[in-house]
Formats: structure tokens, C-alpha cells, sequence
């Protein structure tokens, strides 16, 4: 089966100046095509090192894609590198210079001497024309393997990987079957005990199933490999309905459907306008949140610090944030490493009160009991219903 190794080549990288990109859009890519990805690794701009990098990933894998240091510049050093890896010269390409020089022309401009650095490829590669900026990248055949060198400006190289890769890909190494993923959204159960109800789906191998934690929130990752699209999305739909029953209402949503949208959905379906009140936590993140979703705005009393630690007494509740038809309150309360939450919430008809925990890194307390407080309201809306 054809896998992919890729190699994402910036000292700006390592030095944790800016974030990686482009190794996230060429794993989406693969995996579109079918393609396994087992690697990704970060090099700096050091020719010895890509070089090496780039040897090592072609005893592995049978396609190795690059991605930066092919600008102009002397510290743009993926043409040597690849050269070095490949024991192969750099060879002067008049039809790239002749790209290059145009390109420049266009926008008015003399290509340097050192934009003559861009016409330079290893000997025996082919380059790969850049429509969208001067760097043009290449490909260099070894047998059935392949290494491929993109520009790493991520604007450049998704155009290119669209355009010129994915037709090359798709021909020398066929379509691959297909790679496809359903991510079912889960708020208010710990990962451990996620992990523990799918234990025995987290070790099966195609499907596979893992699982990722957010404060609050735990998204469960299904994936399927399969010949075609359809069946990948019946093997996905197979093992969801397998999975949802264990998880309930704790599940809010599939793929890219956020815990707000499903608590706006349930309180734009009703008509009802909220209120909040906000203690003890950055409030602007669950009023904007809400702000932003609510057809009926939610207006927030914010708080600080907390009033009092204590459920509220039913009729008080009842009074405050009166002119709403849901009023919620969410009031956190720092206790050494953990902090907890009071929340309380009163729809036309009913009153809920809970309280929860939270032991993870302070600076995630305030998204925490965001999540947690919308997702106590979205239980009490979907299991209270008018
Ligand atoms: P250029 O002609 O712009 O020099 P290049 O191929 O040499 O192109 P780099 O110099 O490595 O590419 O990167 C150009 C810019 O692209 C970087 O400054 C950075 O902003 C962005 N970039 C490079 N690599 C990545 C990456 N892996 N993820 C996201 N952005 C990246
Ligand atoms: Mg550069």
C-alpha cells in the first residue's frame, strides 16, 4: 500500500515563530486520495540536515513530500538539499529561468541574479511550474518511489498540490481507496470514562476509532479506509450507531458542528430569549458566543467577584433576568487546583441547579466552564422540553 512521508523544511518553524500548515494540508490531502501518511517531521533551513531527513524518509516511504526553503534567497536551501540526498548536481533549466524572468516582468519588476537561483533544480528532476508565485517546485523519480518539493508559502503550495500533484499522484499511484473520517462531538463526560466505555472500538484497525479532549468536551474521532466513498461512509455510519447509544445525550453533534450552535438550535426552535449571568470567568466568551448564534440576544449580568457560592433561591431566580424566557447562571469559584462551578437555570417552566469540577491547567478554566455551562443548558432544554 502507498505511503507518504512529509517533510516541512523552516527555521522558522522550530523556532515556534510561526504555526505549520502546510504538513496539516497536504495529510488532508493524502488522505483524500487514499494515501497513508505515517510521518511528518519539522527540519530547519540546514542543508546536511534536510538532506539526511530527506534520505532517511525515502527508505520509508514511497512518496516524500517537501515543503519551503525554494525562494530566492541563500537560506532557501531545499534545492541543494535534495540534490545532496539524491547525489545529483543542480541543473540550469532555461524554460524555469525564462518562467521566472516573465513572472517578474509582469509585475514590473527585474528578476535578480539571485532569482536565477529559483532555475536550478537537481539533475533529472521535473520541475513543477508555479502559476501563483516564482518559486517553482519539483519532482524527482527514484523507481516506484518519488520525492516531490513544494514552495512553502501555503497559498503556493495548496494551489500546486491541487493543481499538479493530485493529477500526478492520482496517475502514477492510482486512487487509493479512500480515507474518511466522522467525528461525533461529545460535551460533559471525561475522556477517561470515553475511553473506558470504547475500549474495545479503540483497538479495532479499520475502522479506527480515537478519541480527543477539549476543556469540557471530548470529540470521539472515527475513521474508515475503504475502495470507494460509499463504502467508507457505511462503515463510518455502522460503527456510529454501534457507538451512540453508550454515549446518549452526551453526543451534541458530527464533524463541524459546534456545542453553542446545538444550544442555539434548541432555543431558536422555542423562540426563547436567555439571559446569563456570569461569575468568576471570563464572561465574554459565553456571551459572545451567544451573541452570535441567538436569534434572541442574550444579555448578560456580569459579576465579579461571584456573589455568593450557593444555589439562589428558586423564587430569586425566577425574579432575576425576568425579562427572559431562560435564565442562566454560571458562577465560578477558584478552591486551590480546582475550580467549581455552580450553575442554575430556569426555563418558563422548570428550575435546575448542578454543580461541577475542574482539575485541568488554569489558564483553560474560563473555555472550560463556558463549555460546561452550555452544555448543562443544552441538557436541560432537550430533556425538559415545554
Ligand atoms: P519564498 O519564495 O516565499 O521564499 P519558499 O519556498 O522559500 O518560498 P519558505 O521561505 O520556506 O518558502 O516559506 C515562505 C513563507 O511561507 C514563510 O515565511 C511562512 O510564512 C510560510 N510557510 C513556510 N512553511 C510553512 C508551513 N509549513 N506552514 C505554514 N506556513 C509556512
Ligand atoms: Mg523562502
Amino acid at each position: 500500500m502507498t505511503n507518504a512521508e512529509v517533510i516541512a523544511i523552516g527555521t522558522e518553524l522550530l523556532l515556534g515563530e510561526i504555526r505549520d500548515s502546510n504538513i496539516q494540508y497536504i495529510a488532508r490531502f493524502l488522505r483524500n486520495l487514499g494515501i497513508d501518511m505515517f510521518r511528518a517531521t519539522l527540519v530547519g533551513d540546514n542543508i546536511t540536515r534536510i538532506a539526511q531527513a530527506v534520505r532517511e524518509a525515502l527508505h520509508r516511504a514511497d512518496i516524500v513530500i517537501t515543503s519551503g526553503g525554494l525562494g530566492p534567497t541563500v537560506d532557501d536551501p531545499t534545492r541543494e538539499a535534495i540534490a545532496m540526498a539524491l547525489s545529483v548536481p543542480l541543473e540550469f533549466r532555461p524554460e524555469l529561468w525564462h518562467q521566472i524572468e516573465e513572472r517578474y516582468h509582469r509585475f514590473g519588476r527585474q528578476p535578480g541574479e539571485n532569482a536565477r537561483r529559483q532555475a536550478y533544480i537537481p539533475q533529472g528532476a521535473v520541475p513543477i511550474e508555479n502559476p501563483v508565485g516564482t518559486a517553482p517546485g519539483f519532482y524527482y523519480e527514484i523507481g516506484s518511489r518519488v520525492v516531490i518539493s513544494l514552495p512553502g508559502v501555503p497559498r503556493e503550495l495548496e494551489y500546486l498540490m491541487d493543481t499538479k500533484v493530485a493529477p500526478y499522484l492520482k496517475e502514477r499511484y492510482g486512487q487509493q481507496g479512500i480515507i474518511k473520517t466522522l467525528v461525533l462531538r461529545t460535551a460533559g463526560i471525561p475522556e477517561s470514562q470515553i475511553d473506558e466505555w470504547l475500549a474495545d472500538f479503540e483497538r479495532l484497525s479499520n475502522p479506527t476509532v480515537g478519541l480527543a479532549a477539549h476543556p469540557g468536551m471530548v470529540d470521539i474521532r472515527l475513521t474508515a479506509k475503504a475502495a470507494t466513498e460509499t463504502e467508507a461512509d457505511r462503515m463510518l455510519e455502522n460503527l456510529a450507531d454501534q457507538i451512540r447509544p453508550l454515549l446518549g445525550d452526551s453526543i451534541y453533534g458530527t464533524n463541524e458542528q459546534t456545542l453553542v450552535q446545538a444550544v442555539a438550535n434548541l432555543l431558536n426552535k422555542k423562540h426563547w430569549s436567555l439571559n446569563v449571568l456570569v461569575c468568576g470567568f471570563d464572561s465574554n466568551l459565553l456571551t459572545d458566543l451567544l451573541n452570535s448564534h441567538l436569534d434572541r440576544i442574550a444579555i448578560s449580568y456580569v459579576q465579579a467577584p461571584c456573589p455568593e457560592i450557593k444555589p439562589t433561591p428558586e423564587e430569586e431566580l425566577f425574579q432575576l433576568g425576568d425579562q427572559a424566557d431562560v435564565f442562566l447562571v454560571a458562577s465560578m469559584q477558584e478552591n486551590g487546583p480546582t475550580a467549581e462551578l455552580v450553575l442554575q437555570t430556569r426555563t418558563p417552566t422548570i428550575m435546575t441547579s448542578d454543580k461541577r469540577y475542574f482539575g485541568g491547567p488554569p489558564a483553560n478554566r474560563s473555555i472550560w466552564a463556558t463549555n460546561t455551562a452550555l452544555d448543562f443548558l443544552r441538557r436541560v432544554l432537550i430533556t425538559n422540553p415545554i
